[in-house]
């Protein structure tokens, strides 16, 4: 496979939207996948109860398992609750399980309560021998404290935006949102990429939404963009990412070529 630039320093990229089934799950899973491939070595945070993105990178995330939820709510050691993907060494996951459903509540009594991830983080960042080149935190569809907790401890932004109706919509509360963190929370913070999915070229809803989300954030947009693809939503029920489970299909392509141009852009 085509090798990557790495980056000097770790970066952590949070993938967000407040909307639920943009392709957070699926833009985390497979861009980690893809940069794994190209040489980097790649840990995915997952922190949406539902556990997709661990169910797509093949992890274990039955209810025994250590997951987030003992990082972020009993103060685990985040590397006891690594698991490497059968995918590829380089990807290592974190999973979730369903206790963290109760989480954000939980969160919500404690001390440190917003920075809990980003200290965790940090800490085993600084102990590790081998630190991941990137860190991809899936986010559940809210901006409670668990996408909080993201945006403290990540350096960049993610931006999934599916190729729909009402695009947009939520943008400027997303915004807002990362406004505040930046202000109050973690200052450099950056909104740096924004990604299309599931693009219908046949389509001209989908062309014009690419036209304004470029027009809306021009050099945050990826130029890769994901088409909607069978291959891309069958993956997972493999416990595969498309780049492992088809990986000649449009949608892996796409998504190699989303994370070369990231990586290209933190190299430069
Ligand atoms: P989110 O994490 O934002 O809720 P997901 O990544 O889980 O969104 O995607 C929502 C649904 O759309 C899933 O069933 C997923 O398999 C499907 N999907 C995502 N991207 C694509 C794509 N490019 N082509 C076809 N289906 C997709
Ligand atoms: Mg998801």
């Amino acid at each position: 496979a085509q090798q990557v630039p790495l980056p000097a320093r770790t970066r952590i990229m949070t993938v967000v939207n407040q909307k639920g089934g943009v392709g957070k799950t699926t833009s985390a899973v497979n861009l980690a996948a893809a940069l794994a491939q190209g040489g980097a070595r790649v840990l995915v945070l997952d922190l949406d109860p539902q556990g997709n993105a661990s169910t797509a990178l093949g992890i274990d995330h039955h209810a025994d398992v250590m997951s987030t939820y003992d990082v972020l709510i009993d103060g685990e050691p985040l590397a006891s609750a690594i698991a490497t993907s059968p995918q590829d060494d380089r990807l290592q996951v974190v999973p979730s399980t369903i206790h963290l459903a109760g989480a954000d509540l939980e969160l919500a009594g404690m001390e440190r309560r917003e920075h809990r991830l980003r200290e965790a983080l940090d800490r085993f960042l600084t102990e590790t021998s081998v630190p991941p080149h990137y860190v991809f935190i899936d986010c559940p569809p809210s901006l409670g404290l668990l996408t909080i907790n993201a945006f403290t401890a990540a350096t960049e932004v993610l931006l999934p935006i599916q190729c729909e109706y009402y695009a947009l919509e939520g943008v400027t509360q997303l915004l807002d949102t990362i406004d505040r963190i930046k202000a109050h929370l973690n200052p450099t913070l950056d909104l740096s990429t924004v990604l299309l999915t599931m693009f219908d070229g046949r389509t001209l809803l989908s062309r014009q939404v690419v036209d304004e989300v470029k027009a809306h954030f021009p050099t945050q947009t990826l130029e890769a963009i994901i088409p909607r693809s069978v291959r891309v939503s069958e993956a997972p029920g493999y416990g595969q990412t498309v780049i492992a489970y088809d990986p000649n299909s449009p949608g892996a392509l796409s998504y190699r070529e989303a994370a070369a141009e990231i990586a290209r852009r933190g190299a430069a």
